[in-house]
């Protein structure tokens, strides 16, 4: 192996295939027993070096520069969508010193390296911030929501915006409160970096831009594999999507609802009615000191008077099953409440709906001031009442206002 060097443009021969492509850096080289090139399709393949028969340099030293931008012409027969990228593994490689994953590309590295993307639309693209998901915080949503609003006003057909996904889903949420969209604005991200053989980050994007370039609707969507292998990806509604895998590529499922739909390479489909509206509106107001509490059994509830002192002004609390704590804390909710904290209680058990009419606990904590958040997610409703109180600190209204139904987050009834 030492005679190739990444970036070198090779020929490999197989026992029954012939590739040609570019050597992909990646430590694996020098001891593991596969290697990987980047084909002119732009898809990375994995090749195990059992199977190669032959392998020989047919060029040197493709610089990354070979990947850059070119200037797509436009092609007025196409619509426009713009692709804003934020970070994450999606725009990710390897950092060969450590192993370790690393935001690397730039919304241009994306879109060339999936050429594909100019045959679905005229593209348009843009680095808003590079983060993995982690270290976004609730000022970069607003950020984004803006940047959002922009790109449309700028007249293109559709979004997509590249993200990390350990917290893509709450971003999604946070979207949907605060813009009002006549386009789709699509989020994806990649649970594989792209320079894996495995990875899914092509795929994501494409169906991505497929969605945002040819769907018919008004509403923010999440687009990501929808089983392992590469048939179809599901497009997930922005306030009931959630990670429930840490690696697998399907690992993105709607909670307590069905999926608005599926997009594979040459269809898309819709299961639901689609939103359509024209309006265009953005309302970014948050109060960034809520919190979001899972309750263990032994949770000391001194934790709540703690919440009140830092200045909290509003708790979620991922109850157990119906929405529930132990009576321990009733009397530590309580105070929080009557001294102005707005308290929502949804359920740890993510499937199913908080009911609070069912056990005494439940009566007990509704009587004390314990909003009920029916069957939205925790992390939605904590993404909620921060935008609510954003709005309003009156009680009364901010109860009403997380029972109110304003992008999908709450059905009144559950299919079991
Ligand atoms: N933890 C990083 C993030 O969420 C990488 C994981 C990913 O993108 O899937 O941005």
């Amino acid at each position: 192996m030492p005679k190739y060097k990444p970036g070198d443009l090779v020929g490999i021969e197989t026992k029954d295939r012939k590739y040609t492509g570019i050597l992909m850096e990646r430590p694996e080289l020098s001891g593991d027993n596969y290697l990987v090139i980047k084909l002119e399709s732009g898809y990375n393949i994995g090749i195990s070096l059992d199977r190669i028969k032959k392998i020989k340099k047919i060029g040197t030293g493709v610089k990354r520069e070979k990947f850059k931008l070119k200037k797509h012409k436009k092609d007025s027969s196409k619509k426009d969508i713009s692709i804003l990228a934020t970070g994450g593994t999606i725009a990710s490689r390897v950092d060969y010193i450590t192993g370790g994953v690393h935001s690397a590309f730039s919304a241009e590295d994306l879109i060339s390296a999936v050429p594909e993307l100019g045959e679905i639309a005229n593209i348009h693209g843009k680095q808003i911030f590079n983060k993995f998901s982690e270290n976004i915080v609730p000022r970069d949503w607003i950020k984004l929501a803006k940047a959002t609003e922009k790109e449309i006003k700028k007249g293109v057909n559709g979004i997509v915006i590249t993200h990390g996904t350990d917290t893509l889903g709450y971003t999604s949420a946070a979207l949907a409160f605060m813009l009002k969209t006549p386009v789709p604005v699509v989020l994806t991200g990649a649970q594989r970096s792209s320079d894996r053989g495995s990875s899914d980050a092509s795929l994501n994007l494409i169906h991505s831009a497929i969605v945002a370039a040819r769907g018919n609707f008004s509403e923010v969507v999440v687009v990501m594999h929808g089983e392992t292998s590469d048939s179809f990806s599901l497009i997930h509604p922005a306030t009931r999507v959630r990670k429930l895998h840490s690696s697998r590529r399907d690992a993105f499922q709607t909670i307590n609802s069905k999926p608005n739909g599926r997009v594979s390479m040459n269809s898309i489909e819709f299961f639901k009615e689609a939103k359509l509206a024209k309006e265009l509106r953005l309302d970014t107001k948050l109060e960034e000191q809520v919190f979001l509490l899972k309750y263990f059994p032994g949770l000391n509830p001194k934790v709540i008077d703690d919440l009140v002192k830092t200045g909290y002004k509003g708790i979620v609390i991922g109850g157990t099953g119906l929405g529930h704590t132990s009576d321990l804390l009733f009397e530590k909710i309580k105070d929080a409440i009557e001294s102005g904290i707005s308290i929502a209680m949804t359920s740890q058990t993510i499937f199913g709906r908080v009911n609070m009419n069912v056990y005494s606990t439940g009566r007990i904590l509704q009587d004390i001031g314990v909003i009920p958040c029916e069957d939205m997610l925790s992390e939605t409703a904590y993404v909620k009442l921060m935008w609510i109180l954003g709005q309003t600190k009156n009680p009364e209204k901010v109860r009403e206002m997380m029972l109110t139904n304003y992008a999908g987050e709450i059905t009144e009834r559950s299919d079991i």
